[in-house]
């Protein structure tokens, strides 16, 4: 199952909502825009859809989704694309990064204005914005002590995208955290041997995980090497081997043959080009009033990317945002439609596909 939509081709049409952002949240904003007959687009910089659940989790269950006793991220993913994108036929343009917002006349009616969202690709003409930017852009973590880069798409990944990926491989996991730990346990079943190397003594990862990995270790199916560091990779095009060194005595030395290095060492978040923004911001989150509106004319945030009293970054809360600011997107363009919108169990799903109730 994937989670990549194509990217659409930027267009010069005025649509009512652009979404920044397409993580859970940002999909369905473009769910809640549609159910309202407003036409929206998505773009997000990474060339996925799904933020957070495709880029760090795609395999784990989430179980506080209402309505889904429990669900694997990215089938939630795949959901969200269907129930918005695929339904109302939303534009998705990825690997495109908001840059900056300016203000023009709307040239239907000059009483009105319109924005130019200015992205790394182009510029887009939209009524209002919503920002579902989540962390921002995310920026795996490198190694520290050795430069991974020249063997970037020749073994050395920073992200799963299917575990596929790594069928029947020699896998190198490096890092200590949850990440490096769920992802030992997640390629059991896929890889053909797993060493997980940590600098440091101990895992910072939860209580059952290190468990699950201890067993795995001691079963045979998982080899540790902890307190050790990568040396030096080798191989002609692709990675053929790797050679460690005990963290407190660098002649320890150790060569794995391994095809592939799972770099699991944390993400770096920041709001990127966002930061410029006139918004107000909280220690890297945008500052919302209690209907999601930013210190910016006709911009709502929703999502992880917004801070208020009370405020809870789950993904159940997330699709709640994005419904109340789509609700008031829409009543800022067409003043005459009315906040709360009608059943859906009344309505259906307006402009969607035929077939629908
Ligand atoms: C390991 C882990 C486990 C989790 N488990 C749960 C759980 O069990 N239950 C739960 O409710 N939540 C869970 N969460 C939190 C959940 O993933 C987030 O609350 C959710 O992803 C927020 O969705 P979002 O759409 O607001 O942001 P994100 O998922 O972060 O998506 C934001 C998107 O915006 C894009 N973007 C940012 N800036 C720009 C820009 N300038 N231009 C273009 N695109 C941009 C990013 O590339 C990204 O794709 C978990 C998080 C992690 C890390």
């Amino acid at each position: 199952m994937s989670t990549t939509n194509g990217s659409a081709p930027l267009d010069s049409e005025i649509r009512d909502i652009t979404v920044i952002g397409a993580g859970p949240v940002g999909l369905i904003t473009a769910f809640w825009a549609g159910m309202r007959e407003a036409s929206s687009r998505i773009i997000d910089s990474l060339p996925d859809l799904g933020g957070q659940l495709t880029t760090l989790y795609p395999e784990k269950w989430i179980y506080d989704v209402p309505g889904h006793p429990r669900v694997l991220a990215k089938e939630l993913v795949d959901m969200l694309r269907e129930q918005s994108i695929e339904q109302f036929d939303v534009p998705v343009h990825l690997e495109t990064t908001a840059e900056r917002v300016e203000y023009e006349p709307d040239p239907d009616d000059s009483e009105k204005q319109i924005l130019r969202l200015v992205t790394d690709r182009g510029d887009l003409l939209t009524r209002t914005i919503v920002i579902a930017g989540g962390h921002g852009a995310f920026e795996p973590k490198k190694l520290p002590g050795y430069d991974m880069s020249p063997w970037e798409g020749r073994g050395a990944h920073y992200l799963v995208g299917e575990k596929s990926a790594f069928a029947g491989k020699k896998v190198v996991i490096v890092g200590g955290g949850d990440s490096a730990c769920d992802w030992t346990l997640n390629l059991l079943d896929t890889a053909s041997e797993i060493t997980l190397v940590h600098r440091r003594e101990g895992f910072r990862a939860h209580e059952v995980t290190i468990r699950e990995i201890e067993q795995a270790a001691d079963a045979g199916k998982v080899a540790l090497r902890v307190p050790y560091q990568i040396k030096d990779v080798s191989g002609t095009g692709h990675i053929q081997s790797v050679t460690l060194f005990h963290s407190e005595n660098e002649d320890d030395v150790v060569e794995l043959e391994a095809d592939a290095v799972l770099l699991q060492l944390g993400f770096k978040t920041a709001l990127g080009p966002l930061k410029e923004w006139p918004l107000e911001v909280q220690k890297g989150a945008i500052v919302v009033d209690p209907v999601m509106k930013t210190s910016m004319d006709a911009v709502w945030a929703a999502g992880d990317i917004t801070v208020f009293d009370g405020k809870l970054k789950l993904i159940a809360t997330g699709f709640a945002e994005a419904a109340i600011a789509v609700a008031q997107a829409v009543h800022h363009i067409r003043p005459e439609m009315k906040i709360q919108p009608k059943y859906s169990t009344n309505t259906g799903v307006p402009g969607a596909v035929e077939g629908q109730p």
